[in-house]
């Protein structure tokens, strides 16, 4: 079976998508430098599959920690998650963001090309659509960023369409994820911000394990059912099983494959915090705070593409959501 590159393997989406990668019978090299994760989430994956998992310790800037995966394993194709995505860090710290998820990108695709891999799958972001005209998004409207992280998933966009036109050899699948949450369901793995959480999801459930006071629902006055903020939330488990359908069909796509991510349907903050309430018997205490700078009020994929060419769709609706990442928070309240 072919062998598998994971950058990022040991964060949030990569551990779940190592996880099927191995199920599947892949094998897989880790490869994560630690900044925004732990070798704890690896070892709670191994556990998972019952096998050992190959890991290098190393940053994508660098070409030498690069190479010696290539000197150590023959590599078929990569999955390519690792980045920083903090939003509000990458105003504060553009240049940190711009170095590491684009200089990143470019020199992990110079060490591949010059060992002869040319198959990449790269974690790109709803981020990009800015603020759509309309919803449900399709994957031809148009792009744009409100903040450096989303212009770095951008410009990452077209420095591998750029790629492929010098050299149509290359093999190149940019997913575009609407908002992950969830966690694996034995609630062993998930998501383990560090701090205090930026996204929804993690926020609600440590309010609901008692971590946190109360949830700021960010603006209630947006043009939406209820006022509040509406998104198209997909399970981790739905998104990982996205990844191993791409690397699947990677040797059938002749040109670069851009491919939402989402489930096709919206919900609210309001809508999160009732549902989250019914999976984990514990009420969340909200108050209504400012609307938050670069917001938009509704964002939500068309999913159809996908299911065109990867013959995927999510399976996991908002209830499973909020009861897997309850699982997870509930038992690991401290995070990994
Ligand atoms: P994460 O932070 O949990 O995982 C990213 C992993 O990459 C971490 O383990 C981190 O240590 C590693 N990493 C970062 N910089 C590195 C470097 N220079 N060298 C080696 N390893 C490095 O994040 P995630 O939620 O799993 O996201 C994975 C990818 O998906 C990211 O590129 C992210 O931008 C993208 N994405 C995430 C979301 C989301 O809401 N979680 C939405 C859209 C896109
Ligand atoms: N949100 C909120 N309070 C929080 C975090 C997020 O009200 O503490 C809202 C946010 O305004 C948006 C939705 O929840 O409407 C999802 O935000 P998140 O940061 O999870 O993802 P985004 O879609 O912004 O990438």
């Amino acid at each position: 079976m072919n062998k598998i590159l994971v950058t990022g393997g040991a964060g949030y989406i990569g551990s779940h998508t190592v996880v099927l990668l191995v199920e599947a019978g892949y094998d897989v090299v880790i490869f994560d430098n630690f900044s925004n994760s732990s070798k704890e989430s690896i070892k709670r994956v191994e556990k998972l599959v019952n096998k050992k998992i190959e890991l290098i310790e190393g940053d994508i800037r660098s070409k030498d920690d690069l190479q010696k995966v290539f000197d150590a394993h023959k590599i078929d194709s990569v999955i390519h998650f690792a980045g920083l995505k903090a939003v509000g860090e990458s105003v504060e710290q553009p240049l940190r963001y711009y170095d590491n998820n684009v200089y990143g990108t470019v020199t992990l695709c110079e060490v591949m090309a010059k060992n002869g891999c040319k198959k990449i799958i790269f974690s790109s972001s709803a981020t990009v659509y800015g603020d759509p005209e309309t919803t449900p998004i399709l994957e031809n409207f148009p792009t744009s960023a409100t903040n450096p992280y989303g212009r770095t998933k951008l410009m990452v966009e077209e420095i591998l369409r750029d790629l492929y036109i010098s050299d149509s050899s290359w093999q190149i699948v940019l997913l575009r994820y609407f908002n992950p949450v969830g966690s694996h369901s034995s609630g062993t793995i998930g998501e383990d911000p560090n701090g205090i959480p930026n996204n929804l999801m993690p926020f609600i459930a440590q309010v609901a394990v008692g971590k946190r006071e109360f949830l700021s629902v960010f603006g209630d006055d947006y043009d939406t059912h209820d006022g509040t903020g509406v998104r198209d939330y997909i399970h981790v488990v739905d998104l990982a099983d996205a990844h191993l359908k791409a690397v699947n069909k990677i040797d059938d796509f002749s040109e670069v494959m851009t491919i939402n991510l989402g489930t096709g349907e919206g919900y609210s903050v309001l809508d999160m915090v009732k549902a989250f309430e019914e999976a984990s018997g514990k009420s969340i205490p909200y108050k209504i705070a400012p609307r938050r700078a670069g917001d938009i009020a509704t964002c939500f994929a068309d999913p159809s593409y996908a299911k065109e060419i990867l013959g995927w769709e999510a399976k996991k609706g908002v209830k499973q959501m909020c009861e897997d990442s309850w699982r997870w928070q509930s038992s690991n309240p401290s995070g990994y």
